[in-house]
């Protein structure tokens, strides 16, 4: 029985949470008593920035009439006339801090999705996509043929950009569209979000194939949203001695499966795909690279 101002034992070691569920921790420095809660966030909203949507994360700030905005976004303040960009109410000393929001978002916090494969992580509400995205639990594998290398998509993105000489190209910035020149088996692309995908081109009699898989750890894959990708080629000349002109245009959008890998390369052929004629791709008849027009497009930025 806890007596004079010590902890209920029970009450310092918070129960994992339902999937979705959130638990209320401790918060180290905080100093207060954990509580585990299996919660819903009726409103999301709640926990992000009205001005710019992303989760609100300290330093947090707020107007006279208690809006609340990130602190990049109250930085903008600086030139919208002392008036706050919510609901226009005039602040002579601008956007004041807002401990007590501080402290509730460094609260609540829940399971890392790969609880299940070893991560002890709670990461608060606004650090979670942070940290699944540099979790080192789950794994995703190399195709390479009997390479063996698992790791976190870090781990692999760092391994397939020197490990194997495949072509390898990041994406500029994001929704940029960027051109790569494609070889016969794997190609790689990083997105300016750090997503990384496998184009595999496979030649066939008559024509090749250009399928794509975006390699995630399994537990991530659960949370990941609509991600689209546009293949374009193009292909003209005019024929010599007169003004006569060929062109060959394909293009291809479509959603992109998400993989692992632990079970190899699965058929993917079933997925969307390019197709190209091999007769229509300069120097086919040597084995060339084929450059392709790559566009990426991310749910949110839709
Ligand atoms: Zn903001
Ligand atoms: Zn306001
Ligand atoms: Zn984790
Ligand atoms: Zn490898």
């Amino acid at each position: 029985m806890a007596t004079g101002g010590e902890r209920d034992p029970k009450r310092q070691k918070p129960s994992a949470p339902v999937d979705g569920g959130v638990a209320a921790k401790e918060v180290s420095g905080s100093g207060g008593p954990a509580m585990a809660l299996n919660l819903t966030v009726a409103n999301a909203d709640a926990l992000h920035c009205v001005v710019c949507s992303l989760p609100l994360k300290p330093p947090i700030f707020q107007c006279d009439e208690g809006y609340m905005v990130c602190s990049p976004c109250s930085d903008k303040l600086k030139g919208a006339g002392g008036k706050c960009h919510v609901c226009g109410v005039a602040m002579a000393g601008g956007y004041r801090r807002c401990h007590g929001m501080e402290r509730l978002v460094d609260s609540l916090r829940a399971a890392c999705p790969n609880a299940a494969y070893g991560c002890a992580a709670t990461p608060p509400y606004h650090g979670r996509e942070e940290h699944i995205r540099a979790c080192p639990h789950p794994q995703c594998y190399c195709p390479g043929e009997a390479c063996g290398f698992a790791g976190s998509t870090a781990a692999l993105r760092d391994h397939i950009a020197s490990a194997h000489g495949w072509p390898y190209r990041r994406e500029p910035w994001s929704r940029s569209s960027f051109n790569m020149n494609l070889r016969d088996g794997f190609n790689f692309v990083v997105s300016a979000k750090d997503d990384l995908f496998l184009l595999n081109v496979t030649r066939h009699a008559f024509f090749r194939t250009v399928s794509v898989v975006c390699i995630r750890p399994r537990a991530a894959v659960a949370e990941q949203k609509i991600l689209e990708l546009q293949l374009s080629f193009e292909y003209g000349y005019y024929s010599s001695g007169s003004n006569a002109l060929f062109k060959y245009d394909q293009k291809a959008r479509f959603p992109v499966a998400y993989s692992d890998l632990s079970d190899g390369l699965t058929d993917f052929n079933d997925n969307h795909q390019l197709i190209l004629l091999n007769k229509c791709v300069r120097g086919h008849e040597v084995d060339k690279d084929m450059e392709i027009l790559i566009e990426i497009f991310y749910e949110e930025d839709l």
